[in-house]
């Protein structure tokens, strides 16, 4: 086999709780995360000369070190003795710093396809162990489905699957930097946690409407505030059906959950219609790697 093709599946937090800040600047976290079917696509081939080219369909994003699926393909390079040459194509549908890992998911496939391609035989656990030196949210993309998500990120446990639903997703032309996020979060005082346990026992139960009643991202204190159209865009969809609705992440993508698939179609066609909610709209379902 020469050329292995994978996809990279997108997340979102059905829950996100902050925990506290720790002496190292870095928070611990306590999240449940979720992967969808919305997914890039991600083409890696041999190559008889050395060194890894990059292409993708969005021309700026970087296709050096600086981008996540050649910082993936190097280490797994150096860890495997390997001194071939790859060229590797990156279809990028997942919109680009979003909240839904995108990054982190495209290394995440690149160690998978680069174990399957040369046939390395590396285990799950030792994929995540290469991930977790690029990013904390690696090794839950190399796990996929539902999970829950503790320490920085990589501490993972399985958690019974998301029950059957239609996920709408809508980024506002905004950027959000995660350090700003973080920096300005209050943990003392009035601020309510999230009901993580809450959300584990629903997902346990296969209920979900209590799980979208349940469902919180303690990071929204923040990004409500300074980002008014994120409250839109989450008011928006409520009306449309959506049993819940939630930024995912740091933002500034938000999300609905709907159980009845017509009504997700058009809140869909409605969010393609008014553009100035976000260009980038998306109607995907969880993704379920077991099935
Ligand atoms: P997270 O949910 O983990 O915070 P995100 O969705 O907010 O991630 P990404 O799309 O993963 O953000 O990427 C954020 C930054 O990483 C971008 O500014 C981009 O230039 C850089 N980057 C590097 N490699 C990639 C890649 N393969 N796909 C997307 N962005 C990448």
């Amino acid at each position: 086999m020469n050329t292995i093709t994978v996809n990279a599946y997108a997340k979102i937090n059905l829950g996100l709780d902050v925990i506290r800040k720790r002496p190292d600047g870095y928070h611990d976290v306590c999240m449940i995360m979720q992967s969808l079917d919305l997914h890039d696509i991600i083409t890696i081939s041999r190559i008889p000369s050395t060194g890894i080219k990059i292409r993708t369909n969005l021309s700026y994003l970087p296709n050096d070190q600086g981008n996540l699926v050649y910082r993936a393909a190097a280490l797994f390079l150096e860890a495997a003795r390997i001194k071939d040459g790859l060229n590797i194509t990156l279809e990028k549908n997942i919109p680009v710093a979003a909240g839904l890992a995108g990054g982190s998911s495209d290394a995440a496939a690149t160690l998978k396809g680069l174990n399957e391609l040369y046939q390395t035989g590396l285990s799950t656990e030792e994929l995540k162990g290469l991930g977790v030196k690029i990013g904390a949210d690696v090794p839950y993309c190399v796990q996929l489905g539902t999970a829950l998500s503790e320490g920085i990120g990589e501490v993972l446990t399985p958690l019974p699957a998301i029950p059957e639903c239609t996920v709408l997703l809508v980024k506002p032309d905004i950027s959000v930097s995660t350090k700003y996020v973080y920096e300005n979060l209050r943990l003392t005082g009035t601020v309510t946690h999230p009901d993580i346990a809450g959300m584990r026992h629903a997902l346990e139960q296969n209920d979900l409407s209590s799980l979208a009643k349940t469902m919180d991202n303690l990071l929204q204190t923040v990004t409500v505030k300074d980002y008014p159209i994120i409250t839109d865009i989450k008011r928006k969809m409520l009306e449309l059906g959506a049993l819940t609705s939630l930024m995912s992440g740091s933002g500034p993508t938000v999300f609905g959950i709907y159980k009845n698939v017509e009504l997700a179609k058009k809140a869909f066609n409605y969010f393609k219609r008014h553009k100035h909610y976000g260009k980038q709209v998306f109607l995907t379902k969880p993704y379920y790697p077991e099935r």
